[in-house]
């Protein structure tokens, strides 16, 4: 398993391969960039099939924060850990005191906060070993999956004036997928906002729940791409945009807080090339990584939240040029990501670097 020659191997600082034998902790952290400050991104937890699978999520996702992080304009650079296991089935204090104590080696060049199959217990576990974490109820502004919501929520607001010329939500229809921490949260926004629901998981409590509370429809987990809907939002997992689900898309636009939507690059080309918006998910999904970004001592909620809602201005700004340069949105945003990361890494000293990944 070749790191420097992976194919998602992209100038990354440091990859970390942690295990501890009396917990059976066998994970990944990946750092991508510290040039605007510590690396920060969640911890996954996933039954990954191999552990190539484990260092592609994690370098991809690394990546993705490096990115995120400076299209947010938040001091923060890109990192990401993968633990490799059954959330359901795996999960122990040792095992969690254990990263916690991997984090902590890296002296705060890496804060780990909550991801898919990772919640804020878990990380409050990680922070008895570590005060390099984020995103818990002890740092200030707990669960931040609300907030991602919310900057889900913008931005659909941002892709609905952009493709649909409107404004308002009222009797747009959306097609969720996922109703877990984010997914449910978002359904919440859209439903108060007047929007249409149908919704999907895997998991038929958390649908019933969605239906209960917001009056959606539900469909089959396979059938939710063939929705006639005006918005796919997908908030499950990665990957789910490819050559077997684009041509069944009917909505015009996509937009949704899972990470690394788009299977390849090449597929934010093939939506553009069927005049389908796509929302790229590392800048609409931000809302959770800009609201622990504010925590400390001083957190101001009304201040955090306002933060988040300049997700819209920013796909915005992305469309725009999407529309002017002539490119895929998702290649704006990259082009967008790499130039707010140039002009920082210019203006550094080694000293300044040091600094600011203490
Ligand atoms: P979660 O684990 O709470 O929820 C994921 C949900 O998706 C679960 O309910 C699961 O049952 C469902 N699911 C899994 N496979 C499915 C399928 N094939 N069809 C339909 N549903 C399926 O995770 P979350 O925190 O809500 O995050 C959702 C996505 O958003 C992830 O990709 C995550 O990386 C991303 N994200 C989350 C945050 C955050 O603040 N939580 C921030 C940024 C990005």
């Amino acid at each position: 398993m070749p790191l420097f020659g992976h194919r998602e191997f992209d100038a990354h600082e440091q990859v970390v391969f942690c295990h501890d034998a009396a917990s059976g902790l066998k994970a990944i952290i990946a750092i991508h960039d510290t040039t605007r400050g510590p690396s920060l991104g969640g911890c996954r937890m996933w039954p990954y099939a191999g552990e190539d699978d484990a260092l592609t999520d994690a370098l991809r996702l690394a990546r993705g924060m490096s990115y995120k992080s400076a299209l947010a304009d938040l001091p923060y650079g890109g990192g990401k850990s993968v633990i490799i296991g059954d959330s359901r089935t795996m999960k122990s204090e040792a095992l969690f005191l254990a990263m916690g104590r991997f984090v902590d080696t890296l002296g705060g060049r890496y804060v780990i906060a909550e991801d898919v199959g990772i919640s804020v217990d878990d990380v409050e576990i990680m922070a008895r070993a570590t005060r390099h974490v984020a995103g818990t109820r002890s740092s200030g502004g707990g669960d931040p999956s609300p907030a991602t919501a919310y900057g889900v929520f913008m931005g659909i607001r941002a892709a609905v004036a952009h493709a649909l010329g409107r404004d308002s939500l009222d009797g747009l229809h959306v097609a969720v997928q996922g109703l877990g921490h984010v997914g449910h949260h978002l359904c919440r926004k859209l439903a108060e906002a007047g929007a249409r629901l149908t919704v999907s998981d895997i998991d038929s409590g958390a649908v019933a729940r969605a239906c209960k509370e917001f009056s959606a429809e539900t469909v089959d987990p396979e059938a939710i791409y063939d929705v006639a809907a005006d918005v796919f939002a997908p908030c499950a997992l990665g990957g789910v945009i490819d050559d077997q689900t684009i041509p069944r898309l009917k909505a015009r636009i996509v937009a949704g807080s899972a990470n690394n939507q788009l299977a390849e690059p090449r597929h934010g080309a093939e939506l553009a090339r069927r005049h389908i918006l796509y929302a790229p998910d590392y800048v609409i999904n931000a809302g959770g990584v800009i609201y622990i970004s504010h925590e400390g001592p001083s957190f101001d909620e009304t201040e955090a939240l306002a933060h988040v809602a300049r997700i819209r201005d920013t796909l915005g700004e992305i469309f725009a040029r999407a529309a002017q340069q002539g490119v895929p949105t998702s290649e704006a945003a990259d082009r967008l990501a790499r130039e707010r990361l140039r002009p920082v890494a210019k203006a550094k000293t080694p000293g300044a670097k040091a600094t600011a990944a203490a």
